[in-house]
């Protein structure tokens, strides 16, 4: 088989009106390749610019014991993974690590070679550093190279909706009717603009999983394996000498390819005021908590939050925040990728710019994807192309992977017949398999922000700062990868339970050097150029939010889906009131700013700012950014899409491993959880394989 061509005969019964069917019969590159796959027929590019390897299935390095289900058939890669974020490049990398071909395709390009401004800095290229830095994590959500922008719903209720300052009808000039949910579409996908926060999700959130299902393998036992696998941390030095003896009570990983690190800038104990909040709040923090019941917990961690120890007696208490950095630079499913891509270049096949638009039957077998390549295709892009791009198709021989978040994920499938018959019937796509569950239970965090304003004019350490490259503190990150662009910003954390009858703690609670107030357009901007802001932000976990939903806006894959989070109606009655604990975090960090406020260096709470009614501004300003559980797994009867080993009810070949299988959404920060089930599918699809 040449490059390029391939006239692959597959079933177009799907009703898709906008596909541009059997499109497209073009030369590209040499040769052509005939194969037969399902029904009707079409004639489309399959992988153009592949390697030889790829292009010719006869050289596929096929583990000898696993043969292909469709191994006589034209394909351009035993698995197709469609997304390069958290869960679908740790997927696609180990499975071509461990000796599998995969092709992944990625609608971005790579953050570190694509060329976008910020808002703080427009026209300039700030790229890569607003990858790279941890401190530009804000800048990076808003750089227009990288930034997929969704506007979402918290109400369906118009009134309350517009309450929310953050509320934008329109924005660059288009009718938006929502407020920001910033998503990454790019190499690597959210974990190229996060805030690298990196927090193990609570032992409950597994065996929850694993009793719904009966399958054990997600019990937490096993789940803390996979951590185990993919963390290299940095951050516990004795501990790590201690695992050289073979000893590893804290059940970190320590040679795994993703790093950990804390940053501890020098700047901050430098800074005179800085000392004294941190040692202030501290203490005060300290009154507030109390002592944790497991003090041996509390000591042998050393404020480590993912210690196992602590994860296991699921302790409250003061906690740094470890960073998934490698020497102080951002490092996440990119790097990932993109290394075992070089180890094995015969293996792993990266297709930037590759828009997924759905996914391609024999049936209900899954045999391939259907995308349009070109850059900039889809409508959230901060830029988005007038170009329609190029209609290509990719089989796999094994299966297709769909790892394209929580909003994507959904749209994909819905977009490829597999949904509720309301949700596919207006847009008038024939369902191929009923499976209402897709896109609802959409999940996240409630998020609020106090925001202090100090009684001086900059923190010593952002003295000057200009978050650009144009200053000493960028000076400092560079040459000895110190100083506070080395941070993401929190200075210390807190976990504690809203309330009596919490199995675990449910608030995450963090003080962050700047003024954020949640997402809205430009808000990297005000982060950027404001020095003397102490914020708390207040994350609640453990929500009770289960309303969500994705919806389809148009069957054009360019398009954005509908996103409803149904802000705090559930669990209302149930005595289990999200509203009531957000209140609750707040009046928590406001006692941890009591003695900075008393002794002046705090010079006023701005946000919600003294005699605010609590319970309607966690109404009127919540956020959240951990969108997910839009493809859950559990059963059919009861709303689920997945089976416990992540395939997609009712067809075959064809898996989901992202933010979105997730039934509840775990623990306080989920980039962990997502690596891990990453790992986990990887483990399962294999073994499955081999057999
Ligand atoms: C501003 C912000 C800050 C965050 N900070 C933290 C943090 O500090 N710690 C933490 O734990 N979590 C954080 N998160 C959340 C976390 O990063 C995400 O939940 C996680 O990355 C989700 O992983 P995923 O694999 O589900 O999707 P993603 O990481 O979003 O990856 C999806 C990928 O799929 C691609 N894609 C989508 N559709 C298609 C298609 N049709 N065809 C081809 N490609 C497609 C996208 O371009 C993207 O690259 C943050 C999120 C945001 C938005």
């Amino acid at each position: 088989m040449g490059q390029g061509l391939t006239m692959s005969h597959v079933e177009h019964g799907s009703g898709l009106s906008h596909v541009e069917q059997g499109s497209g019969m073009s030369d590209v590159g040499q040769g052509s390749d005939v194969s037969l796959v399902g029904q009707g027929s079409s004639v489309s590019h399959v992988g153009q610019g592949f390697s030889p390897a790829f292009s010719d299935p006869g050289s596929l390095p096929i583990p000898a014991e696993a043969p292909g289900p469709r191994a006589a058939a034209s394909y351009d890669a035993e698995f197709i993974v469609i997304g390069s974020g958290a869960g679908g490049g740790t997927v696609a990398a180990r499975l071509a690590e461990v000796g599998f071909t995969v092709l992944l395709l990625e609608a971005g390009g790579d953050p570190r070679t694509l060329a976008g401004s910020n808002p703080h800095t427009p026209g300039t290229n700030t790229l890569p550093d607003d990858y790279d830095v941890p401190a530009f994590h804000a800048l990076a959500t808003e750089n227009e190279a990288l930034r997929w922008d969704f506007f979402v719903r918290h109400y369906a209720d118009d009134v309350q909706q517009r309450r929310d300052p953050k509320y934008c009808e329109t924005w660059n000039g288009a009718r938006v009717d929502g407020v920001f949910y910033p998503r990454a579409g790019t190499l690597g996908g959210c974990t190229a603009h996060n805030a690298l926060i990196f927090v193990y999700p609570h032992n409950e959130d597994w065996n929850a999983i694993a009793d719904i299902t009966g399958d054990r393998s997600w019990r937490a036992e096993e789940m803390r394996g996979y951590f185990e696998r993919l963390e290299n941390c940095n951050h516990r030095a004795s501990e790590r000498f201690r695992s050289r003896l073979g000893l590893n009570p804290s059940r970190h990983g320590w040679s795994g390819w993703l790093h950990t690190e804390l940053a501890v800038p020098t700047a901050v104990f430098r800074d005179r005021d800085m000392r004294r909040a941190l040692i202030d709040s501290a203490r005060d923090i300290l009154a507030g908590v109390g002592r944790p019941a497991d003090d041996r917990a509390r000591l042998e961690s050393q404020g480590d939050p993912n210690d196992w120890r602590v994860v296991r007696d699921g302790a409250p208490g003061i906690r740094y925040t470890p960073l998934t950095t490698r020497d102080h630079a951002r490092v996440g499913a990119r790097e990932r990728v993109l290394d075992v891509q070089q180890r094995h270049p015969d293996r792993l096949r990266i297709e930037m710019h590759a828009l997924a638009t759905r996914v391609l039957f024999d049936g209900t077998r899954a045999i391939g994807v259907e995308y349009r390549k070109g850059e900039r295709l889809y409508r959230a892009h901060a830029r988005p192309s007038d170009e329609d791009g190029e209609v290509r198709q990719a089989h796999a021989s094994r299966e297709v992977i769909l790892a394209g978040g929580a909003f994507n994920t959904p749209q994909l499938l819905m977009l490829s017949g597999i949904g509720g018959h309301d949700d596919l019937a207006p847009h008038g796509i024939d369902q191929r398999v009923d499976l209402p569950g897709v896109g609802r239970n959409l999940q996240d965090r409630y998020e609020v922000g106090v925001v202090n304003r100090m009684a001086f004019d900059a923190w010593e350490a952002l003295d000057g700062a200009t978050f650009t490259r144009a200053d000493r503190q960028y000076a400092e990150w560079t040459k000895r990868k110190r100083g506070v662009y080395a941070t993401n910003g929190a200075l210390l954390s807190v976990t504690l339970p809203s309330g009596p009858g919490r199995s675990v703690p449910d608030l995450f609670c963090y003080a962050l050097l700047g003024k954020f107030a949640g997402y809205a357009p430009g808000y990297s901007q005000i982060v950027a150029e404001h020095h003397n802001y102490l914020t708390w932000v207040v994350l609640k976990g453990h929500t009770a939010n289960t309303g969500g939903r994705v919806t389809l806006r148009s069957a054009d894959p360019r398009d954005r889906p509908e996103v409803h989070f149904h802000y705090f109606d559930e669990g209302r009655h149930t005595g289990n009131d999200d509203v009531e604990a957000v209140v609750a975090g707040i009046e928590f960090v406001r006692k941890a700013t009591a003695t900075l406020k008393r002794d002046g260096q705090i010079a006023e709470e701005e946000v919600p700012g003294p005699g605010t009614d609590l319970r309607q501004f966690v109404r009127d300003h919540a956020w959240g950014h951990h969108a997910s559980c839009t493809c859950p797994i559990g059963s059919r009867d009861h709303g689920g899409v997945l089976t416990s080993d992540f395939r997609v009810h009712g067809t075959e070949g064809l898996r989901v491993v992202d933010a979105s299988v997730f039934p509840r959404v775990p623990g306080l920060f989920i980039a962990s959880a997502v690596y891990m089930i990453g790992e986990k599918a990887a483990d399962v699809i294999s073994t499955a394989a081999r057999r």
